[in-house]
């Protein structure tokens, strides 16, 4: 069902779920309570042990959920807030463990979208995982949240970065936990070095360990070669190199809808070719690969 802005705030307010556009993804909201947030796990069917990411209205409400706000905070929150950046930082007290999975720690973002914005200044900080069943693409457009789940989602439009958002930590070295549309290296040229990912058992952002993004055709990565009737994935910008061939392309903001595409025309399998891994290409191959189960 799609409702509006006012309605959305009144219905957080009363400890409902909603579904919100952003400028990454649309996100499945509710108010910092540990009721609210177990309605959105119950509602994706999301592992208990994954973390929401808590969205504020503006950058000066940080304090409101971290507590510590460390100088490489704010240096990244003047850059690149509001826009599609997460901050790791140690939590506060009265944020409910069920937003932050257990963690001592909680992430941040304030989004770009206006009405998101709206939405939040009228109902307060948001916990917000993206607004899809766990493990399947995530949403870009209101009619990919109301096709897969049965939640009131307000319409903003196809997201204009349509990947979820950079997640750095900030509790220990700076460290890249999600790349995303704020690249790696824009965030080394504020902090300067900047650690990936650890490839652990138990990685540093818990969601990080679950398949994601997977529609329910068959990915397959290849570095070009492939059956020449099979049908091929490829960045909107090499098109050219693929001429004569079956092909979908597909941009940062297409990217899902197109796997979605993928699904509805019913295609068992697809070859993938990924970008190079510099830049958003480094967040596009991410997403590919998990897609893939790679
Ligand atoms: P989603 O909104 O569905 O894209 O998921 C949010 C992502 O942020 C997941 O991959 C989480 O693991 C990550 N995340 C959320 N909170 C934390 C945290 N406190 N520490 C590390 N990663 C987090
Ligand atoms: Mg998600």
């Amino acid at each position: 069902m799609l409702i509006d802005a006012r309605a959305a705030v009144a219905l957080l307010r009363s400890g409902e779920i909603v579904a919100i556009p952003t400028e990454t993804v649309y996100g499945l909201a509710c108010v910092l309570t540990e009721s609210a947030a177990r309605k959105v796990y119950a509602a994706k069917g999301r592992p208990g042990d994954n973390p929401f990411i808590v969205h504020i209205a503006s950058p000066g409400d940080l304090g409101t959920v971290a507590a510590a706000l460390p100088d490489a905070a704010a240096e990244l929150a003047r850059r690149f807030w509001p826009g599609p950046l997460t901050l790791v930082l140690p939590k506060r007290g009265d944020v409910p463990p069920a937003v932050t999975a257990g963690l001592p720690t909680v992430a941040v973002r304030c989004p770009a979208h206006p009405v998101a914005r709206r939405i939040i200044e009228g109902a307060g900080p948001l916990a917000a995982p993206s607004a899809n069943i766990s493990g399947r693409p995530s949403p870009t457009r209101a009619e990919h949240v109301t096709a897969e789940l049965d939640v009131p989602c307000v319409d903003g439009g196809s997201c204009e970065v349509g990947l979820e958002s950079t997640v750095v930590s900030l509790c220990a070295a700076p460290r890249l936990l999600r790349p995303g549309a704020v690249t790696l290296e824009q965030l080394r040229s504020v902090l300067g070095e900047v650690l990936p990912a650890e490839k652990t058992d138990t990685p540093a952002s818990p969601g990080q360990k679950y398949r994601h993004y997977a529609p329910v055709t068959r990915l397959i990565m290849t570095d070009g070669s492939c059956p020449p009737d099979a049908l091929l994935l490829v960045p909107e910008e090499e098109n050219g190199r693929f001429a004569g061939r079956r092909v979908l392309a597909y941009t940062a903001a297409t990217l899902y809808g197109v796997l979605r595409e993928l699904d509805a025309m019913g295609e068992e399998y697809a070859y993938v070719y990924c970008p190079k891994p510099e830049g958003l290409g480094l967040a596009l191959c991410d997403r590919l690969r998990r897609a893939a189960g790679v």
